[in-house]
């Protein structure tokens, strides 16, 4: 796309990309290095072994009408485009751009389409999606087919009833329920869809969706990718250029950009992304075979249990089964008792970050949803979620068979 195509007023410029993207980055092969190095320093200038935060809303010109690498920080900064380097090399993308939050990068996915699109997605997806496709977009001419992606068949004879757009959440929340990216994608390729997965609870460590077919990887980065719980934002990550200049004609045009401070928070993240999820991983399974062996505990829901009705193709499409794991204790009253008894999981919506949170989806974080539907589809007054940080497991091993003594 040409630059006169983006109308006056601030162009992207791609040499804002390119000028970051040092030229051995393609040849780094391990996750963790490329986690620490791609798009990251050291600054040319300064020699900063961190990139520099640049908070500068505008960028001089040499003469007038010629900007340098950059020219306005809404259409390009320095320090977002480091942390959207590094995060398009952890999708294995081409690029990726980085949006204000999760829902202001799902925003932009949809934008991609015109009024009257059918786009098939998750239905036990992030509440925020639900909310913003029946309550926006919908409006804006959008029909939505809410499916169990879960459910292969149902999935692709609803992509096979006309598609512009899939959006997949998977393993989805709170019940990490596991949709097969593989067929899905193969399914889209045929009827002309793009796919869009939400990655949010795996992280490019355990899932890469542009490998599996995906034409976008979606996260909220307020999750795993800054991990600290000190962030929100948002990204999209893609394997195609022409793509990527739409969204980036996007990013420009409606402006939800993640600002410096936070881009240079996840490049901070980024750099241990890699040892956080493995800690995460081995921590929640631990917990989850606890909870198996717990006479309070009716159910435990967690990929890596080889009783999961999804485990198998989590094998197949993730390296890592990640650190969510959710348990049935009855009813309301003894949900409540549990939560109240933790003192090491704090009771908090949001998930991925290095501390241990506990949630009831029932009254917090899923309360939007009518309870008859919220039963339907499995997620019970019962039913607690836990987000298993990076702490010694000795201690959340303990905090938990406490709370659940209560529970009897
Ligand atoms: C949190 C979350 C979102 C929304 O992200 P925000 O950063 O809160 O806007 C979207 N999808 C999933 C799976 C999430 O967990």
């Amino acid at each position: 796309m040409a630059e006169a195509d983006y109308g006056a007023g601030g162009g992207y410029d791609s040499r804002a990309v390119t000028a970051l993207k040092r030229p051995d980055d393609a040849g780094w092969e391990g996750f963790a290095t490329r986690a620490v190095h791609a798009g990251q320093g050291p600054d040319p200038a300064s020699g900063a072994v961190v990139v520099p935060l640049v908070s500068s809303a505008t960028f001089a010109q040499s003469s007038p009408g010629s900007p340098g690498a950059f020219e306005y920080s809404r259409t390009g900064n320095p320090t977002r485009n480091a942390a959207e380097a590094n995060l398009a090399s952890l999708e294995g993308g081409v690029g990726a751009v980085a949006c204000a939050s999760g829902m202001a990068a799902t925003t932009m996915a949809l934008q991609l389409l015109d009024a009257g699109s059918r786009v098939v997605a998750t239905r036990d997806c992030y509440g925020g999606t639900f909310r913003l496709g029946e309550q926006v977009f919908r409006r804006h001419g959008f029909e939505f087919a809410w499916v169990d992606t879960s459910d292969l068949s149902a999935t692709t004879e609803a992509i096979r009833a006309g598609a512009s757009m899939v959006f997949v959440e998977t393993p989805t929340n709170p019940l990490l329920r596991i949709a097969d990216l593989r067929a899905i994608a193969s399914a889209c390729r045929s009827e002309g869809a793009l796919l869009v997965v939400d990655n949010t609870f795996m992280s490019p460590f355990f899932q890469r969706p542009l490998e599996l077919g995906a034409d976008i990887a979606l996260h909220s980065t307020t999750k795993y990718l800054n991990g600290h719980s000190d962030g929100v934002g948002g990204v999209l990550a893609v394997r195609d250029p022409a793509l990527l200049e739409r969204l980036r004609f996007l990013q420009n045009a409606a402006g939800a950009v993640l600002s410096p401070f936070d881009a240079w928070l996840l490049l901070r993240s980024a750099r241990t992304l890699a040892l956080r999820m493995e800690r995460h991983d081995e921590n929640a399974g631990r917990v989850a075979r606890m909870l198996v062996e717990r006479p309070e505990v009716s159910r435990v829901f967690w990929p890596g249990l080889p009783d999961h009705p999804g485990h198998a193709l989590a094998r197949e499409q993730m390296t890592g089964f990640g650190g969510m794991v959710s348990f049935e204790v009855g009813d309301v009253d003894r949900a409540r008792r549990v939560m109240e008894a933790f003192r090491l999981f704090t009771i908090a919506e949001s998930l991925g970050g290095v501390e241990s949170l506990v949630n009831h989806p029932a009254t917090m974080t899923h309360a939007s949803i009518p309870a008859p539907i919220r039963e339907e589809i499995g997620v019970t007054d019962g039913l607690i979620r836990l987000s298993v940080g990076v702490e010694d497991d000795v201690d959340l091993l303990a905090d938990l068979r406490a709370a659940l003594g209560t529970a009897a």
